[in-house]
């Protein structure tokens, strides 16, 4: 494990860094491997592999890197599903070790709370005449079951046209085979993060459906709990947004960290390292980074 610092220059037009992004270990489509080889054609040269609750895919890709001397710099990364008092959020961790045992064992809990979720919604599906849901996810899922595995299994099984009416039908908000569901506290999110070594940073704020006041209360909590970034850039984020959001990074002393959220290629607008340049004057996570690869 070294410490780098990325240079000013690394953060010129054309971004070469991606702290966010998803393999088939949770819901991405591509192997932790044809994502490297992707990084590399898209000209990213810091790559952090987030995937959902699971650590799975760093090993496989950074074994991938050394075997094949790859030239490119893997960030440890995970996204953990966080409860707050303002409803569900998404928690990066970027520039842990995987090795961390607190860490691991929170997320199989997790991973497992997941797999009793998937149960719940395949009962309500049913309800809804949805059948034959749970046996085809546990063809198809690798680790972490998602609500991405759940709904191209409702298109598979041909009770949807595409994602992302399964999302709308049934298990997105207001879909009829929503279930809640409790996932780790913000809090001890953020603390297991920080005990493997890592820097917690609050993935893509502007998607949670709070108002401004309830999204900087928000960003004032992730901040007073420990998290010490914040998204800044990804590629759903428009100016107005990025200028608020600069406000609440800037007094709460966090740092800003961008990522595309790639799952899969056919999305251009969510391609690996495309997401908008982050001013080069703002206090970046890269400055804080270890380099795991
Ligand atoms: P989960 O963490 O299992 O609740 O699943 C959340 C994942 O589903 C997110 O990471 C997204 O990749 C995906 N997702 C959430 N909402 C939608 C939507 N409306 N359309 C398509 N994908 C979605
Ligand atoms: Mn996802
Ligand atoms: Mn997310
Ligand atoms: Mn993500």
């Amino acid at each position: 494990m070294v410490n780098f610092i990325a240079k000013a220059t690394k953060f010129s037009d054309m971004p070469n860094y991606d702290y966010h992004s998803h393999s088939f270990y949770s819901d991405g489509v591509l192997s932790p491997e044809a994502l490297i080889d992707r990084a590399i054609v898209k000209g990213v040269e810091y790559l952090a592999l987030t995937d959902h609750d699971s650590l799975t895919g760093l090993e496989v890709a950074s074994e991938y890197i050394r075997k094949n001397s790859i030239d490119l710099s893997l960030i440890n990364g995970v996204e953990i599903s966080a409860g707050t008092e303002y409803g569900e959020i998404h928690i990066v961790g970027l520039g842990i070790y995987p090795e961390n045992k607190a860490l691991e064992s929170q997320l199989h809990l997790q991973r497992q709370a997941r797999w009793e979720r998937a149960e719940r919604i395949d009962a309500k599906l049913k309800k809804c005449r949805v059948d034959g849901v749970l046996e085809h996810l546990k063809s198809e899922v690798h680790q972490v079951v998602t609500r991405t595995h759940i709904a191209r299994s409702i298109k598979a099984l041909g009770y949807v046209n595409d994602l992302q009416q399964a999302f709308k039908k049934y298990i997105g908000k207001g879909g009829r085979a929503k279930v809640a569901q409790q996932w780790i506290p913000m809090e001890h999110s953020i603390a297991l993060i920080k005990e493997a070594g890592g820097i917690a940073v609050l993935a893509h704020p502007t998607r949670y459906p709070l108002s401004n006041r309830k999204l900087a209360l928000l960003i004032e909590s992730f901040a007073q709990n420990g998290g010490e970034g914040i998204e800044m850039s990804y590629p759903s984020i428009n100016k107005d947004k990025a200028d608020w959001l600069e406000i609440h990074r800037s007094k709460n002393n966090l740092l800003a960290s961008g990522g595309s959220d790639f799952h899969y290629p056919d999305l251009k607008w969510s391609d690996l390292g495309r997401f908008p340049e982050i001013s080069r004057e703002t206090p970046h996570v890269s400055n804080k980074l270890k380099k795991s690869a």
